[in-house]
């Protein structure tokens, strides 16, 4: 099964438990002030819940440092070392020796999606629970619209999201054109806050887009202000790679990866940052897998065009060869598109994050 992505970030290591409160906050506030920015409620009298972080090492996209965490009302108000506890109502939790970091948000998953006669294990309460333990605390998962109708998808998957444990939001997919889907994500963007939508360059016969609706998702998302995302492979030549296998007798996993080499992949990347530059959009690749398409991107970056590459856990440390492994169950367990490729992209991947061509989701650093 072609189970799409699933990133699974990192970190936190220390989870700030909310605790009622119901002191004003002023005393505190008057201790803390000056260290963070935001009033956050601080000196508003807010009722919410006050919460020390002290003695950790705390953890942000541009350094570690020694520092005290004070969060009110939900709110991160002060950063700095050796913020005094002000007021006995303040919940201090004693993170010395530990790590203090912002809790992660996957802009990637797929719960309890219908796909391909199946459906994804993880729904959004098994899921959810096993990325608050690992420290993600928000995800945007994607929309697939029922029979190419938005509102309808929609509705779907706030039904899916009733047992949620954490925040999380939507993408939306778009997986067919006419005048009721382009109106559609009017509204979305309007009255739903969706303003991301995704196109399918491959899985040719369910949810694969054609240049001509690409092209028109991407004019719409323009002039709706929204971003375009595009999952990069070139479907046409993906179904004719997958019968080759077929007539070869290559029924297996590693046919997975047979079937859709990085050229289809880099050939993809390439089209859709092309159209997006005709179109003068900005363009999401998600999940990048491989150096033929992380260079169209490195490219197009260094031309100045604006194009995220999102790269995938599996992508940067795993190779292809589990995909040979004679047991069944072990090889089918890393089938994923765009394939895992051989050995070497990988690295290339991870100096294209570290160097900035491909970048994490920047939103999980921030508090
Ligand atoms: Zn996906």
């Amino acid at each position: 099964m072609a189970t799409p992505c699933r990133i699974r970030r990192l970190l936190v290591l220390l989870a700030a438990v909310a605790v009622a409160a119901s002191h004003p906050a002023h005393e505190f506030c008057a201790a803390a002030g000056g260290g963070g920015g935001g009033a956050g409620g601080c000196g508003g009298g807010g009722d919410g819940t006050r919460i020390l972080i002290k003695g950790g090492t705390m953890v942000n996209a541009h350094r570690a440092e020694e520092a005290d965490v004070y969060i009110e009302d939900g709110v991160v108000v002060a950063v700095r070392p050796n913020i005094p506890v002000g007021d006995d109502n303040v919940k201090v939790i004693d993170a010395t020796g530990k790590y203090v970091m912002p809790g992660g948000i996957d802009p990637h998953t797929h719960l309890e999606m219908e796909f391909m006669g199946t459906v994804t294990i993880d729904d959004f309460y098994s899921g959810h629970a096993a990325a608050l333990a690992g420290g993600t605390t928000m995800h945007i998962d994607f929309v697939i619209p029922v029979n190419g109708n938005l509102t309808a998808g929609l509705e779907s998957y706030k039904h899916k999201a009733e047992k949620s444990a954490m925040d999380y939001g939507f993408h939306m997919a778009i997986t067919k054109w006419n005048d009721e889907v382009s109106r559609e994500m009017e509204v979305m963007v309007k009255e739903h806050g969706i303003n991301s939508f995704k196109f399918f360059m491959a899985y040719k016969g369910s949810l694969m887009v054609t240049d001509d609706l690409l092209l028109q998702g991407l004019q719409k998302c323009k002039s709706l202000g929204a971003l375009a995302m595009v999952h990069a492979e070139n479907g046409d030549a993906v179904a004719e790679g997958q019968q080759r296998m077929i007539d070869l007798g290559i029924t297996g996993p590693e046919g997975h990866a047979l079937s859709r080499p990085p050229v289809l992949e880099g050939e993809a990347t390439s089209r859709a940052i092309r159209l997006a530059k005709f179109v003068n959009t900005p363009l999401y690749v998600v999940h990048v897998m491989s150096t033929d398409a992380m260079e169209e991107i490195a490219k197009a970056k260094r031309e100045g065009q604006r194009v995220i590459g999102e790269p995938v856990v599996s992508g940067l440390v795993l190779d292809d060869s589990w995909l040979w492994d004679p047991d069944f169950a072990t090889a089918s367990k890393y089938v994923m598109s765009p394939p895992i490729r051989e050995a070497g992209h990988n690295k290339a991947l991870q100096a294209a994050l570290s160097s900035g061509i491909l970048q994490e989701d920047s939103q999980w650093r921030k508090w």
